[in-house]
């Protein structure tokens, strides 16, 4: 163990080495292992980083934080060598010049960052796209009567990001006095739920779409009775993402210290992921999902700690630390589902995790 990326090839075996892969670690400029990490993430989504790898390969348009991903990517791609270490430097100095959050040398939000890096990247292609907008504007708004949630951005056009992470939730609420039920679509590039003490993904994704009853000074406004009821409200997935990208929500704003605390939680993640909280209609609601990567975060708050990432490549699994990637065995997943024991303590604990729809 703590071999470096020259250790590798013989970690993997030469002859078992895949083909026109490629492991490069990540220089860390100071702080920037939030964004390493989830850059290592999504390089081993397989479907973005085709993408990103065409993206690359188009005629050559103006910088932007799309176009420095896309340099990264293919520099990566395209080395002689099978294993070593870049320096994502331009990406990383691109990013502080286009966000001020990430302008400084402050341990960051991996989730916050990606959330980020997806919606530029989807809003650059939406800017780029040859102009048809005018008229796909008017039919954009409200289909079949659905409303685009409480937020007021508009539905714009999806894009190859949105194809790939993009489901949709369905929020249902039943009225308990005139049985009236409302659904209301919610598109999501991830899903971000709570965690609870030694439990897993599937139950914290059961409660997150468990019946919630509406009552007392929460009451629902129903329009049919035209006034405040009762009601049950629940939400479940209606369309199945390509990649769901599962945020566990482990740092926790608590009131008495006035900052956020990590939630170190036990939290089981399997290999393999059928979603159990979709709706009726769903469309293959029995897709099966394998575990593709995670961003794993060691340490005691999202401003402290460091960022690491577990992938799966070719069948088996690596762990990219910075400057550092070394194989390691799959039994080895288990020391990032966290920690039984309340007693605070530096671990390491799955934060993203990236499960892809085994039929692509
Ligand atoms: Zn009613």
């Amino acid at each position: 163990m703590g071999v470096g990326p020259s250790g590798l090839v013989n970690d993997i075996g030469p002859e078992h080495f895949p083909p026109n892969e490629r492991y490069f670690a990540l220089v860390n400029f100071g702080n920037t292992c939030y964004c390493n990490s989830v850059l290592q993430a999504l390089y081993f989504c397989k479907p973005f980083r085709d993408k990103i790898l065409g993206y690359k390969s188009q005629p050559k348009k103006k910088e932007t934080l799309l176009s420095c991903l896309a340099d990264l990517f293919n520099n990566i791609n395209t080395q002689k060598k099978k294993t070593g270490v870049i320096a994502p430097k331009k990406f990383v100095a691109k990013l502080k010049k286009e966000n001020e959050l990430f302008d400084n040398f402050l341990q960051q939000d991996a989730h916050e960052f990606l959330i980020y890096l997806l919606n530029t990247v989807a809003d650059l292609l939406q800017e780029e796209k040859p102009t048809d907008k005018n008229t796909l504007k008017g039919k954009q708004g409200l289909p079949n009567g659905k409303y685009n949630g409480n937020n007021n951005e508009t539905k714009t056009e999806p894009t190859w990001v949105h194809d790939i992470f993009q489901g949709t939730l369905t929020n249902e609420t039943r009225c308990l006095c005139c049985e009236g039920v409302s659904t209301r679509d919610e598109d999501f590039l991830d899903l971000s739920v709570d965690v609870e003490q030694n439990t897993s993904i599937t139950h914290c994704l059961r409660e997150f779409s468990n019946t919630e009853t509406l009552s007392q000074e929460c009451k629902y406004y129903c329009e049919n009775c035209c006034s405040k009821q009762e009601a049950q409200k629940r939400m479940q997935v209606k369309k199945l993402p390509m990649i769901l990208a599962l945020h566990l929500k482990r740092f926790k704003f608590v009131e008495q210290y006035q900052r956020y605390t990590k939630l170190s939680y036990r939290v089981v993640f399997p290999l393999e992921l059928r979603l159990l909280n979709t709706s009726d209609g769903a469309e293959s609601s029995d897709k099966l999902y394998d575990l593709v990567a995670v961003v794993v975060h060691s340490g005691s708050g999202p401003n402290r700690g460091h960022y690491i990432t577990i992938v799966k490549s070719h069948g088996f699994w690596l762990l990219f630390d910075d400057d550092v990637v070394e194989k390691i065995e799959v039994s080895a997943i288990e020391e990032f589902y966290g920690t039984a024991t309340d007693v605070q303590r530096s671990t390491e604990s799955g934060y993203i995790l990236f499960y892809q729809t085994r039929d692509i």
